[in-house]
């Protein structure tokens, strides 16, 4: 995989890391898939070959079932964070972007029923397309940012990080309290409701407040 970070404005020469993820961290979301609400967060790892970037068209895999886009704020990791508070994660966020956490959903409902680990439906190669980061100083206020999905036109997927059951800096602190965050490491911080299939040939244009805008295709 030749994917690098990048910024909106060019390179960005952080490593690719892991990525840490959240499930559950939208109520609607959870009552979406009759899910119930966890009393702390429930965390999920995809691995740094899952990330690709959204400058070629996103690959779903084929046979498989359907694979769910699930739309996310990403926070991009710019230095080391070890159970650390919530004013301390602050410090270590260098940029925010968006990104999907791809998911065969058929095939997570197959493994949560056998009550297995995820893996398998959402760590694969290419589960994590990211978006390029904007630096954390434009973003005025990270925690009431809009974040989007329109897919071929329809607005699929509208939330708030406002909505987040537990907000980007506090989820950031528990999550240095099991896994250490590394530079350029990223957090995934959970998708509002509206998830749904992607299918080939589907045109996918991504929001991040009202002024950033990311387009992809599916192929
Ligand atoms: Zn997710």
């Amino acid at each position: 995989m030749s994917y690098q970070h990048q910024w909106i404005s060019g390179e960005c020469d952080l490593p690719v890391g892991k990525v840490v993820c959240v499930g559950r961290n939208y109520a609607e979301h959870a009552k979406e898939l009759n899910n119930p609400i966890p009393s702390t967060p429930m965390l999920f790892i995809k691995p740094a070959t899952s990330v690709v970037g959204l400058g070629v068209p996103i690959a779903i895999p084929q046979g498989k079932g359907s694979c769910h886009h699930e739309l996310e704020v990403s926070v991009l990791i710019g230095k080391e964070l070890c159970n650390v508070t919530s004013d301390e994660a602050v410090d270590g966020i260098v940029g925010y972007g968006l990104g999907l956490d791809l998911t065969l959903r058929d095939v997570q409902n197959a493994l949560k029923e056998k009550g297995h680990p995820w893996e398998v439906a959402k760590s694969f190669d290419g589960a994590c397309p990211l978006s390029p980061f904007v630096p954390a100083v434009d973003i005025t206020d990270p925690l009431a940012l809009d974040l989007t999905l329109i897919r071929n036109g329809q607005v699929q997927q509208q939330g708030n990080t406002s909505e987040m059951i537990t907000g980007i800096f506090d989820l950031i602190a528990y999550m240095s309290s099991i896994f250490t965050l590394r530079p350029g490491d990223v957090v995934m911080t959970g998708t509002p409701a509206g998830v749904g299939p992607l299918n080939r040939g589907d045109q996918l244009c991504l929001k991040l407040g009202v002024d950033r805008e990311f387009g992809v295709s599916v192929r």
